[in-house]
């Protein structure tokens, strides 16, 4: 199979939606990264996904719905607490985990009994969910391990030859994947962070967001996982006021002993680094995120060996941020 990039025209965007309704599989844009979608109630169709991206099968996928009324068909029991946020923040970057209904089979959920749900607002996205029809269950387009695709090119990469369509959607302008809120409890909880802020959900909550319990790691199986890992080794720098300085000594230590790194930072300190080799992600943490994915890509594809990535505030969507790196780097802070 030789895998194409469509361009969103109308009959692209049906050309796309005609996959998904036959049982197979193609790659769609979204505000946050590409997707692998297919459709949620077809069996087959999702055992696919996991088979085209190596996913271990007990990590859920989201399932992606065009309007609130798709909702109601691949979730029950929603409490009014959850309806106020999907009121507020669909469409948007944030996936409600509630109870699923049984027409969703449990191959979706990784065997559990609740339902990730997202909206997106990508226009693209919007158009081609709409032209399915069906609810479309998706993890990020990537192989399994390997940066999110927040590019068609770089999902073409990872998947070439593997599914029949990536449509083309430019660049993912939230760079990072969906905040997911547990909403199938008593109180919310935060499963992962990302694209909306704890603060914004804590706002409209009118109450503290919780991170789910280590005991309930269970609950979102696909944390366990390594995750988000370049060629490249990446260390990750804590967000102090001496950080430039850090980061500018550990990187002349490792070229000292033959090392080839790269600092991501933001644009204001490039000059901090001197000569060394950065890439500028941006004026600000969203423009971290926006470049965040792409620049642990475009390391492996310039020859570094090692990313050092700067910390960033915990506020916004930093907290994202820190979750990416801290998992991308495995741990290796510096
Ligand atoms: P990805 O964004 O590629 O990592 O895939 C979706 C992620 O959503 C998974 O890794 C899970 O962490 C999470 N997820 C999806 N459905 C559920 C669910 N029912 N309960 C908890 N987490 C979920
Ligand atoms: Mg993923």
């Amino acid at each position: 199979m030789n895998t194409k990039i469509l361009q969103p025209s109308d009959q692209n965007i049906q050309t796309c939606a005609r996959v998904i309704q036959n049982g197979g599989v193609v790659a769609f844009p979204t505000e946050t990264v590409y997707g692998l979608g297919a459709d949620a109630r077809n069996e087959r169709a999702v055992r696919e996904i996991f088979r085209v991206k190596g996913r271990p099968s007990d990590n859920p996928l989201i399932v992606h719905v065009y309007d609130a009324e798709q909702i109601e068909e691949v979730a029950q029991n929603i409490s009014p607490a959850a309806r106020k946020l999907m009121a507020q923040f669909m469409p948007g970057a944030l996936t409600l985990v509630l109870e699923k209904k049984p027409n969703i089979p449990l191959c979706v959920t990784g065997g559990l009994s609740t339902v990730g749900v997202r909206m997106p607002s990508h226009p693209v996205c919007r158009s081609f969910l709409q032209a399915c029809g069906v609810p479309v269950c998706a993890p990020s387009a990537n192989t399994s391990t390997l940066p999110s695709p927040t590019a068609a090119a770089h999902v073409l990469r990872d998947l070439q030859g593997k599914i029949p369509y990536v449509l083309d959607g430019g660049n993912c302008e939230i760079g990072v994947e969906s905040t997911i809120l547990d909403m199938s409890g008593d109180t919310p909880r935060l499963l992962r962070a990302g694209g909306v802020s704890r603060e914004a959900l804590e706002k409209a909550c009118g109450c503290r967001i919780e991170n789910a319990a280590k005991s309930d790691r269970a609950l979102c199986p696909g944390m366990k996982y390594k995750h988000y890992s370049p060629r490249a080794n990446v260390l990750f720098s804590a967000y102090y006021s001496g950080m430039a300085e850090g980061i500018a000594r550990c990187y002349d230590m490792l070229a000292q002993e033959g090392k080839r790194p790269v600092i991501l930072c933001l644009d204001a300190r490039v000059p901090a680094y001197g000569t060394r080799n950065v890439y500028a992600m941006g004026k600000d943490s969203g423009g971290y995120a926006h470049n965040l994915f792409a620049s642990l890509r475009r390391a492996d594809d310039d020859g570094f060996d090692t990313v050092i990535a700067e910390g960033v505030a915990d506020t916004g969507v930093g907290e994202a941020i820190i979750n990416r790196l801290v998992k991308s780097s495995g741990g290796q802070i510096i």
